[in-house]
């Protein structure tokens, strides 16, 4: 028997309008940007009856100094933001050969694990989106629902500039084994962010840390306030050995994002301006 792993319909739009009115005239058809997750997920799992390819939309390409679209290429935006939390997120994900295919778009809608996309949450991003259902383009979409609303089209994100920033993850192994957690670190002179991704739960801020954080309190402190804020959710499939590599790594971000001069070697981590 011979077994085929493409939808039965590809559609290609080359503009924005043109995804938007194919999108309304095939509601059910699924969205593929660079295909690293959603290919391999048809070889898995039901081939789906029609597929909307974004690659040929140039206008979705883009990047810029606080924004991007969401078929900019995580080299991309690795090239573009090197000192920044998400170049530094998109630089950890896979070889040369995925981060020229996969998307920042790709990597927000599929959260898992979301590295870029964790990195995005503490710069307070926004997504501009076409939702399916209304048929309207909507603007400022918070990034916790681009994780989770399956009823939309990203555009576009855009995110809060300025501020000291830096982003880490553990894996099993440096190369491509599974991750066990990625963090990121925002602080300006008026707010702190603090976001984490682990296997099995969508990218989240930590608010009781970033209030730890702003109140002054050290490192340890708000490291130990993240590992407790992760242990209240009890649904969360993770082990205590990844909430302790998370708070591990807030440590350690904090004290590079401050400049400390406590260790902040191991891990794969960068610290950012
Ligand atoms: C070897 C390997 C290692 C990886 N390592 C990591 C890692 O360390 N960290 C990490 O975060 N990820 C990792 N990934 C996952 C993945 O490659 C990235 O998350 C990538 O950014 C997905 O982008 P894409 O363009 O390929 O998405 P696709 O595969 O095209 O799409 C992914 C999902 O998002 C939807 N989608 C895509 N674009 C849009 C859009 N504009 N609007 C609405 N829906 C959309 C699709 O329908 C699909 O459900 C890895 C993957 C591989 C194969």
């Amino acid at each position: 028997m011979i077994r085929v792993d493409a939808p039965r319909r590809l559609l290609q739009p080359r503009s924005v309008d043109e995804a938007m009115e194919m999108l309304a005239e095939h509601p059910d058809a699924v969205i593929v940007a660079g295909g690293t997750l959603a290919v391999p997920a048809w070889r898995a799992g039901p081939v789906p009856e029609t597929a909307l390819c974004l690659g040929a939309i140039r206008e979705l390409a883009y990047t810029a100094e606080a924004g991007c679209g969401a078929l900019c290429s995580l080299r991309e935006i690795a090239a573009r933001h090197p000192d920044a939390a998400w170049g530094s997120a998109a630089a950890s994900i896979g070889g040369p050969a995925l981060r020229e295919l996969a998307t920042v778009g790709g990597n927000v809608v599929a959260a898992s694990p979301g590295c870029v996309a964790v990195a995005l949450l503490v710069a307070e991003a926004h997504g501009d989106a076409f939702d399916l259902r209304s048929r309207r383009r909507i603007h400022r979409v918070p990034l916790v629902e681009l994780f989770i609303n399956r009823n939309l089209l990203l555009l576009s994100l855009n995110w809060a500039p300025g501020g000291h920033t830096a982003f880490a993850k553990a894996a099993v192994r440096a190369a491509g084994g599974p991750n066990i957690a990625s963090v990121a670190v925002r602080r300006t002179a008026a707010r702190a962010a603090v976001a984490v991704g682990m296997p099995g739960r969508l990218p989240a801020r930590l608010p009781s840390a970033e209030k730890c954080w702003l109140a002054g309190e050290g490192p340890a402190e708000v490291a130990a306030q993240a590992a407790a804020e992760l242990t209240l959710n009890d649904d969360a499939p993770d082990t205590r050995h990844g909430r302790a590599v998370a708070a591990t790594l807030v440590r350690r971000l904090i004290v590079r994002c401050e400049g400390r001069t406590a260790d902040v070697t191991g891990g794969r981590q960068r610290s950012a301006t």
